[in-house]
């Protein structure tokens, strides 16, 4: 069996998943290209990868899914035969002020931001347990830290994923996997292209950077908590934001 290092980031297909994906391109190394939907820009995160010297797979599922999760993953385990990295970037927003917040857009972005961190962990762990070894990365959100009007659903999923990534750091420390979680701010993705103008320009005066941040900016963060450099740090918390939260 092919032994390489195996990374795999969920929402690879486009934004911060796809910075991630090609921030871990390099000879020796396989990045396993997660998506739900975006099939084309998912072959093109995989194309990325593959002209920086890494091997590319594909793995298509829906995060919050439990079947589908445990199938891909058993797939990735099964053919490449470890799991080093788990980098849980996909997530989604349903924006409503409280009040006319949906109960479906609750139970939807708490099921792929929270519940699919929790599968795609459970699912990892067995592999990494068995390794003695493994790097877990949790993407969540300055929002999760600040809270953001609109957002009660996803800031409540982005703050629980804290609690899920310090618990998880302590029960695994001892068998050499670490987890850690990082914290972009404002970020140009397509995910934050749907903000209104307006929005957009009452945001950056909140950041002192008087900038947005680029997905690479935030890939680099990643990169070092999945380093060996990083190995004595779990259950932390990497912000990376311009200065708009300090902790
Ligand atoms: P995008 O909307 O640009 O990309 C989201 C990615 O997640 C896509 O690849 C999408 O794939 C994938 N995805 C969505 N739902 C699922 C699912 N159920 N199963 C598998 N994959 C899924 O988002 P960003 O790149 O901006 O955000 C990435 C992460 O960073 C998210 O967790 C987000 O909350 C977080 N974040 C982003 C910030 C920003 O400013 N952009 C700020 C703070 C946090 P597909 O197209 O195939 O559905």
């Amino acid at each position: 069996m092919e032994q390489t290092k195996v990374v795999m980031v969920t929402g690879a297909s486009r934004g911060i998943g796809r910075a991630v994906a090609l921030a871990f391109a390099e000879p020796g190394t396989t990045v396993v290209v997660n998506y739900r939907s975006g099939k084309d820009a998912a072959q093109e995160t995989a194309g990325a990868v593959e002209e920086r010297g890494a091997r590319a797979v594909l793995c298509p599922f829906d995060v919050a899914d439990p079947e589908a999760v445990k199938s891909g993953f058993k797939e990735v385990v099964d053919s490449l035969g470890r799991l080093d990295v788990l980098v849980n970037n996909a997530g989604v927003t349903r924006d409503n002020v409280f009040p006319r917040l949906k109960e479906e857009d609750w139970d939807q972005v708490l099921d792929v931001n929270l519940k699919g961190i929790f599968l795609c962990c459970q699912a990892a762990v067995r592999p990494m347990l068995k390794q003695r070894y493994g790097r877990i990365i949790n993407i969540t959100s300055v929002v999760g830290f600040t809270g953001n009007p609109g957002q009660c659903n996803y800031a409540a999923a982005k703050a629980g994923i804290m609690g899920l990534t310090r618990s998880l750091a302590r029960e695994l420390i001892s068998r050499n996997i670490t987890v850690n979680a990082v914290a972009p701010g404002y970020i140009e993705t397509e995910m934050t292209h749907a903000l209104p103008e307006k929005a957009r320009e009452a945001l950056l005066t909140q950041i002192p950077a008087g900038r947005t941040g680029r997905p690479e900016e935030v890939a680099a963060a990643v990169r070092f908590l999945a380093s060996e450099e990083a190995a004595y740090i779990t259950g932390q918390v990497l912000h990376v934001n311009g200065g708009m939260y300090m902790g």
